[in-house]
């Protein structure tokens, strides 16, 4: 069982890759919603945060720390930036491997659109 997300952290497939540990990938997306478009994954495959388990808490505590320290030396940490985590279907999640998105440069405006 593989993703394109796990072939990226294993240097298979090809990216921008940003940070790299023994636990996770950052890397740029390839269609940027905003100048700072970061995801940052597991660097074992994990589909979605409806996965998560108590086995998880530190791969996941990783992705917010790098997360942070990604928006600090991007230069957006002052001005603020957003992290999205989309899970299944309602949460528009494209890519069955979890990933954080680290989204900032310019201002983000609502969380969600009003209905
Ligand atoms: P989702 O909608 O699943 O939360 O977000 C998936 C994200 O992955 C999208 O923003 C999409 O642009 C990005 N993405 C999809 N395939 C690739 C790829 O092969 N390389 C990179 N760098 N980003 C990708």
């Amino acid at each position: 069982m593989t993703t394109i997300f796990a072939r990226i952290a294993r240097g298979e497939l090809p990216a921008d890759i940003v940070y790299q540990d023994e636990l996770v990938t950052a890397f740029r997306d390839i269609h940027p919603l905003a100048p700072v478009h970061v995801l940052v994954v597991p660097n074992a495959v994990l589909a979605t945060a409806d996965d998560l388990t108590v086995d998880h808490e530190a791969v996941a505590g990783r992705m917010l720390r790098v997360a942070a320290d990604i928006a600090r030396r991007e230069g957006i940490a002052e001005r603020g930036y957003r992290l999205i985590i989309n899970c299944n279907r309602d949460g528009g999640q494209e890519v069955p491997h979890l990933h954080l998105h680290l989204v900032g440069g310019r201002p983000l405006g609502p969380m969600l659109q009003r209905r």
